[in-house]
């Protein structure tokens, strides 16, 4: 079995198209750390996908917040404004769809998806400090998480932590093999909205019989994206992190 393993789509219809794409031929099932909507302006038709096609899911802050499951007042000005415009944007067969989401941790398979970290859905893995404190409470060899939209993660040694690298900026993969007796945090990045430097969409294939995490990166139509923002009236900011990549 081999997995495309994609995070953080946040309703970017142009990322997630070219991610498909790129990616076409080189895997059998489709797995999402969450986050299928909030910021861009695509959200009916990136929820009605994920239905039809995902085959697990973890669900994200935002997917709680679009479907109204948590309240604003932990958002920023310009996340609460996409999430409220998103409430009224979405299709009632859609919001179900995100209420019915699972907390994660989800088994699948030999490894697990999460959305922030094991401990928390909520909480963001950021740096190697952090992820070394949650060895032991991993309950998994592989962890598969999103939510800092960060491509790369990290390797849980005894007593410390190391980051794993990002797809460098001139090549569109980069192979890990992960080893047996090592614990892995690995976040695939995020395929709508990346905020590591590289505008590029970010997702990871997995190959579990060779224990292989192939994370990749493939350029999109970012202008065309960024018009449909604007033109939905959403905030300026939305369009232009996309060209940055933060
Ligand atoms: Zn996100």
């Amino acid at each position: 079995m081999r997995y495309l393993i994609l995070s953080d789509i946040h309703s970017n219809w142009e990322a997630l198209q070219a991610v498909l794409e790129h990616a076409r031929g080189r895997y059998d099932r489709i797995l999402c750390c969450g986050d299928i909507v909030g910021y861009g302006a695509d959200p009916n038709v990136c929820t009605e996908w994920a239905r039809a096609k995902v085959h697990t899911i973890v669900r994200g802050n935002h997917d709680k917040a679009c479907a109204g499951l948590d309240d604003l007042e932990w958002f920023n000005p310009v996340a609460r404004t996409s999430a409220l415009w998103t409430q009224q944007e979405v299709s009632a067969e859609n919001i179900e769809y995100l209420r019915s989401l699972p907390k994660g941790p989800i088994e699948a398979g030999s490894f697990q998806l999460v959305h922030g970290s094991p401990l928390d859905e909520d909480d963001y893995l950021v740096n190697a400090r952090e992820a070394a404190q949650l060895g032991g409470y991993v309950g998994a060899s592989v962890t598969f998480f999103g939510h800092t939209h960060l491509q790369g993660g990290f390797e849980l040694h005894r007593g410390g932590a190391r980051r794993i690298q990002r797809t460098p900026e001139g090549a569109d993969s980069f192979e890990v093999e992960l080893e047996p007796d090592i614990v892995y945090l690995v976040n695939p990045g995020s395929v709508g909205q990346p905020r590591d430097g590289d505008p590029r969409a970010a997702y990871l294939l997995y190959t579990p019989a060779r224990r292989l995490a192939e994370y990749r990166r493939v350029v999109y139509d970012i202008g065309k994206a960024q018009a449909k923002i604007l033109g939905a009236g959403l905030p300026e900011l939305l369009a232009w992190r996309l060209s940055q990549g933060t």
